[in-house]
Parts: structure tokens; C-alpha cells; sequence
């Protein structure tokens, strides 16, 4: 029932109220003066108070003035009493005041109760919104807080916090299942026996886990009904509310909260506790989730990286024998040419020294691809005249193919790029040597090489500037449109070139993984049956390359073989 303050400095006129008052059930407050007033309704905050006007020392107006003036009792109604005659004039000044209602003489008993009950209906209505909103920004505060982390602790802390706060409980938990007991996710107020408490609990065995749990059933009363009138946590808070936490008719644990005072939940309490702990049920879950993936990705990521430490040292260590297989397959390849009654194996020996090379090829883009996968691929760069160089791996090129002719027309050099020499040379062999194989019936391979301020294809995020250009063009089998964009990734190879050609897939992955740590790009211009163009822009050193240094060649053809020699 409603507890009404009522202020008079008549005691028989507080006498006679306060009659009026309980014998229709309200609990009545007393005060004699206006401070004590003030002092009782922020104290009790009473539901009500009847206030007369006329008091000496601070008279009613301004106990009502105090009375707005102050949050903790601003929304209090008032009822301003007053024994002179009616005045419209202080009527509508108590009214201005803040006072909710004026009543004058002659006060008509029923009159008064009528008023008290309708200000009394406002004033819970009023409540109950204020309640509803305060519970209501809580939900919405964790719903938003514990969906913007992925950290289980720091969820459950902060679900915890705000059940606690919204429900002006003293104590709350966030307690998850495990092997037939529970372990405390996250929790505020609790003492140790209540921790230990809650740690004895046998699920199997206790209403938590049989009603709870099972019976996905909210229960709340006293503590000592929970854990029994002996246990030392009954001493300390008198009301639980324990609710389910499920996720998908899983259930993942439950949440706690406490009180000393003796308090029964509402209906809507209850409601609105549910959406916690579904709302916690949802958060848990995810965070849980999101824990597996991350130990799943740091668990692929670590066999990554031990592949990759496993491929790296395979690969060294197999490039040991076959050096030496190489250098004895050249022994006797010279000792062959000399003596007569060893031509025979010439032949062998040649295809073993190919064999031979070919492995150490592969194994060196094994090793190179592993390295990149471990971020351990260095770029050792030094200014490097990238004409020269493409014309020098254009004649080593030449020297393994006899089917085919390297035409290089070089328009612009020197080229000076910062560069590391030997991954440059990769670039250009692999290109070159891809022209060679996958042109399988022989022909020609015409490589340019040129300045550009504008080569063609440049990706946005490379920024403009003067660029050394070297294309590889040749007219074998060509590339089929269909996966033509994933031919610079690990292991892919087109269709054409499957099980006609052998081959990993790795060397155009690397080729543009070392062109992109020079700050360049790479493009390719294929038509299927006709042959493929792969073109490489570096970007060349600024300071380098003066214009009359340059050496402007007329557009012709030169062929490696012939320039060479
Ligand atoms: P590999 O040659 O060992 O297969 P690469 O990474 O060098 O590996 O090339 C990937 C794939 O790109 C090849 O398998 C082939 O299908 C295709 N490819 C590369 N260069 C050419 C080329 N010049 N002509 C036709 N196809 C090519």
C-alpha cells in the first residue's frame, strides 16, 4: 500500500489525517515543520504528501518549492492543504509552485480521499513508465555492449553489470555449465562463500540444474530454499532470481542475482530479466564461437607456418645431392666428349643434367614460395640497369631452346631501377621460360623492353611515374579465358596446359609477388591457340637515367642469338 507524508504543525490536524489515511490502509509519515518534511521525503520518498500552507518558519509554498527544486523528490505529488477560505490567487501560486492539487475549507473527507487515490493511480502509472524505461535503455545498452565485443569475460562482465544495475539488485552472476558443475563467467557483489557456494553445486543433483537448467524454469525465492537454511550464504542474501540461459534448446548456463531485501519479482521484472538472459544467451554464444574460429585460425595459421618451415628446409636440403648429381653428370659428360667408348651414354648424361636442373628449378619455387608464406622473402635492392639484365637472361634463355628464337628489341636504355638483381632475373627467366614451354611446337619469342611514363594496365594503387616496360610475347597454345584471373595464384594452371605439360603453378606466383616488392605490376594479354603476351612495369629510379645518356634504338628486331654472340 501507498505511504503518504502528511506535514501539519497542528498535531490534531496530523491526528485526524492520519486516521482518515490508515483506516483506508496507507502508511502514514509525519512531519510538524517544513525541514522535517523535506527531510523525511527524501529520506522515505513517500508516494504522496498532504501539505499544509500555513506553517510558521517555512510555510508550505516553499516546502514545495524545495520540493521541485530537488531531483530525488521533484516528482512526489502534492496536495497543498490550507484551513483559510478559497483564494484564487494562492491557489494558482501553489499550482505555479509545483503543488498537484489546492484544496481549501470547508475539506471534505471523501473529496480528499478521492483526490489522493487519482494522484496515487498518476503517480504508479508514472512509475511504472519510469521503471519500464529504465529497463528497457539497460536491455538495449546490453544487447549493444555485449553484440560490439567478442571477448567472453568482458561480455559476461558487462551483462552482468547491467542486469545488476537496471534491476537494482545488489548481487549478480554469469555462471556456465561444465562437466556438472558451474563455472563463474563473470560476476559483481559476490562475496567468497557465495562463489563457493555456487562452485558446490552439483548440477545433477540441485534445483539450479534439475529446474533450471532441465526445466529451462526461472525460480526465485528465498536463499535458503536454494542452498538450504544452513548454508552460510542464506545469512548473507535473503532473494535469488536464477534464470536459464539457452541458446538453440542448448542450455549454456544461468544468471544470478541477489538481494538482501526482501523482494518478489514483478511479472514484467521477470519479463524483462528473461530478454537478459537471452540477450546473454545470444552474446555467450557468439563469443564462444568467435573464441573456437580464432584458436581454429591460430591452429591453421601455426600448421601454415610449420608446412611452410617443413617445405623451406625439404627443399634446401634436397638441392644438396642433386648439385652433387649435377657435378658428376658434368664430369663425365666432359670424360663422354674424350673417350670414344663412352659416346654412347652422352645422351643419358645430357637428359640427367636437364632432369637435374629442372628439379633444382622446382625446388627453388618451392623454397621461394615458402619463404613468402613465412614472411622471411627478402628484397635485397641495389640500382640495376634492367635493359641489360633482360637482354642477359634473354641469351641464357636462348641457350636451353634450340626450337625457338628470342628476338629482343630494346628501345631505351640504361634503365636504372632499384632492383634486386637475382629475384629481377627470376622474373625475366620464368616469363621467358614459359614462353618457351607452353609454345611446345617452337617459334618465335619477341621481348621488348622500353620506358613508360604510361604502361598499359596500371592497377590505382600503383602511382604514376616513369617506368621500365618489358614485354614477353609468344604464339604457342595461349591461355583460355576461364581462370585467367587466378593464374598468379599458388598451384593454379590453366586447362590447356594440365597433364600436357608439366609444371607446378608456382612461378607466376612468385614472379608477381617479386615484381609487386619492386613497386611494380604485371599483366598478361593472351588469346586462346594464339599465343600470350606477359608484360612487367618497374618503376625506374628517379635520379637515375639522364635524358642525353639515353640511347634511343631504332624500332627493329635483334636477335638474341646474333647479339649476343
Ligand atoms: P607452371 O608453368 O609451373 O605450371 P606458372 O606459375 O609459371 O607455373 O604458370 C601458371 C600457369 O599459367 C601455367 O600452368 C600455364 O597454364 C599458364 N601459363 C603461364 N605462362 C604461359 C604462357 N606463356 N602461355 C600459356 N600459358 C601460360
Amino acid at each position: 500500500m501507498a505511504t503518504i507524508l502528511i506535514v501539519d504543525d497542528q498535531p490534531d490536524n496530523l491526528y485526524v489525517l492520519e486516521r482518515l489515511l490508515k483506516g483506508k490502509g496507507y502508511q502514514v509519515l509525519q512531519a510538524e515543520n517544513g525541514p522535517a518534511a523535506l527531510q523525511i521525503a527524501t529520506s522515505q520518498q513517500p508516494d504522496l504528501i498532504l501539505l499544509d500552507v500555513m506553517m510558521p518558519e517555512m510555510d508550505g509554498f516553499e516546502v514545495v518549492q524545495r520540493l521541485r527544486d530537488d531531483g530525488g523528490t521533484r516528482l512526489i505529488p502534492v496536495v497543498l492543504l490550507t484551513a483559510n477560505a478559497p483564494d484564487e490567487r494562492l491557489k494558482i501560486q501553489g499550482l505555479k509552485l509545483g503543488a498537484d492539487e489546492y484544496l481549501t475549507q470547508p475539506i471534505n473527507n471523501n473529496e480528499l480521499l478521492a483526490r489522493v487515490q487519482a494522484l496515487l493511480r498518476t503517480k504508479q502509472a508514472q512509475d511504472e513508465l519510469q521503471a519500464r524505461n529504465v529497463q528497457l535503455t539497460a536491455l538495449l545498452d546490453i544487447v549493444q555492449t555485449s553484440t560490439s565485443t567478442l571477448d567472453l569475460a568482458e561480455v559476461g562482465q558487462r551483462l552482468v553489470r547491467g542486469a545488476v544495475s537496471a534491476t537494482q539488485m545488489e548481487i549478480g552472476g554469469l555462471w556456465l555449465t561444465h562437466d556438472n558443475k558451474l563455472v563463474c563467467l563473470a560476476q559483481e557483489g559476490y562475496t567468497p562463500t557465495v562463489v563457493q557456494a555456487w562452485e558446490r553445486i552439483t548440477l545433477s543433483e540441485h534445483p539450479i540444474g534439475v529446474r533450471v537448467l532441465q526445466g529451462r524454469e526461472s525460480i526465485y525465492g528465498s536463499t535458503s530454499v536454494l542452498f538450504g537454511a544452513d548454508s552460510p550464504v542464506a545469512g548473507e542474501v535473503h532473494q535469488a532470481i536464477v534464470l536459464p540461459l539457452v541458446h538453440r534448446d542448448t542450455p549454456l548456463g544461468v544468471l544470478h542475482l541477489g538481494t538482501r531485501r526482501q523482494h518478489t519479482p514483478s511479472a514484467d521484472e521477470l519479463t524483462f530479466l528473461r530478454a537478459i538472459a537471452n540477450a546473454a544467451a545470444v552474446a555467450v554464444q557468439n563469443a564462444r564461437l568467435f573464441e573456437e574460429t580464432d584458436r581454429q585460425r591460430q591452429d591453421l595459421e601455426r600448421l601454415d607456418h610449420e608446412k611452410d618451415e617443413f617445405i623451406s628446409i625439404i627443399s634446401h636440403e634436397l638441392k644438396n645431392p642433386l648439385a652433387s648429381i649435377k657435378g658428376y653428370a658434368g664430369l663425365l659428360q666432359r670424360r663422354s666428349k674424350k673417350d670414344q667408348s663412352l659416346q654412347a651414354a652422352l645422351k643419358g648424361l645430357e637428359v640427367i643434367e636437364q632432369q637435374v636442373n629442372r628439379m633444382t628449378t622446382l625446388l627453388d619455387h618451392l623454397r621461394d614460395v615458402s619463404q613468402i608464406g613465412m614472411d622471411r622473402f627478402v628484397i635485397d635492392a641495389a640500382p640495376v640497369d634492367i635493359a641489360e639484365l633482360t637482354q642477359r637472361v634473354a641469351f641464357e634463355m636462348q641457350t636451353t631452346s634450340t626450337n625457338h628464337q628470342i628476338q629482343i628489341d630494346v628501345h631505351d636504355e640504361p634503365l636504372i631501377a632499384e632492383a634486386d638483381e637475382f629475384r629481377m632475373s627470376q622474373v625475366l627467366s620464368n616469363l621467358i621460360g614459359n614462353a618457351i614451354k607452353y609454345s611446345p611446337g617452337g617459334g618465335a619469342i619477341d621481348i621488348v623492353v622500353r620506358k613508360s611514363s604510361a604502361p598499359p594496365s596500371r592497377p590505382a594503387d600503383i602511382p604514376p611515374g616513369e617506368f621500365a616496360v618489358i614485354t614477353v610475347r609468344d604464339y604457342g597454345m595461349g591461355i583460355p579465358p576461364e581462370g585467367r584471373d587466378r593464374l598468379f595464384q599458388r598451384f593454379f594452371r590453366a586447362s590447356n596446359a594440365q597433364g600436357r605439360i608439366s609444371g607446378m603453378g608456382l612461378g607466376l606466383y612468385i614472379t608477381r609477388e617479386i615484381v609487386q616488392r619492386h613497386g611494380g605490376y604485371i599483366w598478361l594479354d593472351s588469346n586462346e591457340g594464339e599465343g600470350s603476351l606477359f608484360g612487367v612495369a618497374i618503376p625506374l629510379l628517379r635520379e637515375a637515367a639522364p635524358v642525353d645518356s639515353q640511347v634511343e634504338r631504332p624500332a627493329g628486331t635483334t636477335s638474341v642469338a646474333e647479339s649476343t654472340s
